[in-house]
């Protein structure tokens, strides 16, 4: 398997993931797996019935992936479409990229890594404006395991990203010696296989705009036209001020936002804490054990 490519994205919920692995994959020899993990390892309902990104109910893409299971993952979809030469996966858990990037190393598969995130205001402004709790937790615990344990990545700014698309974009491709082609943001040019991820990034896959009866109002950004990246400056704006004060104030966040801007890890540094990173492992385990059994009829994850 010479001259294959996995490229790992990894972030927080909402942090642009699925539409950076859309863009990524924008080309005849991309593919975006979206969050593929949770085909092998499902813990909520929607993760049970699998529904391709193509929108073709015909599409026998993912069945057969699963058929020959979890270890020939991306040996499967290399197998399945000769001229795919590099697959991008945004599962974003940390210890499903370790796992499968041991894999892929044994296998000779060059592998990448990169990490998009946002600033902590927009970050508390998307799960805000969807009405959900404990953004900070969130934010925190995710990039701080992340970076307990990946030292290897490339950081992604979610705001340098939606500003420039096209500049971004090249410079990404060039680094990860990929090619590149001036339109590659526009990710709803190709017909993607694109699988669960985020429902407002994979809204522009549809060749209208149609929210879907499953969508929650709350998903929908507002603003945004179809089919163009959605970017939203004046966050900062609508953020309550106890909100501010909290980015402003917490230590533990602010050093997060130095080492991603600098691509640091916790692995070379003083930061690295064993007790929290056991305990967020156990908390992942107790996801994926839990899920597999209840999560078909009830989201509890
Ligand atoms: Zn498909």
């Amino acid at each position: 398997m010479t001259d294959r490519k996995v490229i790992f994205i990894g972030g927080s919920s909402y942090s642009g993931s699925t539409m950076l692995d859309m863009m990524l994959a924008n080309s005849d020899q991309g593919f975006s797996a979206g969050e593929v993990h949770a085909l092998f390892r499902p813990f909520r309902p929607h993760h049970f019935k699998p529904v391709c990104g193509c929108g073709e109910t015909s599409c026998q893409l993912w069945d057969k992936v699963k058929e020959n299971g979890e270890i020939f993952l991306y040996e499967t979809i290399f197998n399945l479409l000769p001229n795919v030469s590099y697959i991008v996966d945004s599962s974003k858990d940390p210890w499903w990229i370790l796992c499968q990037a041991r894999r892929l190393f044994q296998q000779g598969v060059e592998i990448h890594n990169l990490l998009i995130w946002k600033e902590p205001g927009a970050f508390a402004h998307s799960m805000l404006k969807r009405k959900r709790k404990g953004w900070m937790k969130a934010w925190r615990n995710y990039y701080s395991v992340y970076l307990s344990l990946i030292d290897d990545y490339i950081p992604v700014s979610y705001s340098g990203l939606v500003q420039d698309p096209e500049r971004f974009l090249k410079e990404l491709c060039d680094r990860l010696k990929m090619p590149f082609n001036n339109n590659q943001h526009n990710f709803w040019d190709k017909r993607h296989h694109t699988l669960f991820g985020n429902r407002s990034a994979k809204i522009h896959l549809q060749q209208k705009y149609d929210s879907g009866e499953h969508m929650l109002m709350s998903e929908i950004p507002s603003t945004a036209k179809h089919r163009s990246i959605y970017r939203d400056v004046e966050y900062t704006k609508s953020l309550p001020e106890h909100v501010k004060s909290q980015i402003a104030s917490d230590l533990e966040m602010k050093n997060l936002v130095t080492a991603l801007r600098n691509g640091g890890s916790f692995l070379n540094g003083g930061q690295f804490n064993r007790f929290f990173v056991k305990k967020e492992k156990a908390k992942n385990q107790i996801k994926y054990a839990l899920g597999s059994i209840i999560g078909k009829h009830w989201r509890i994850f």
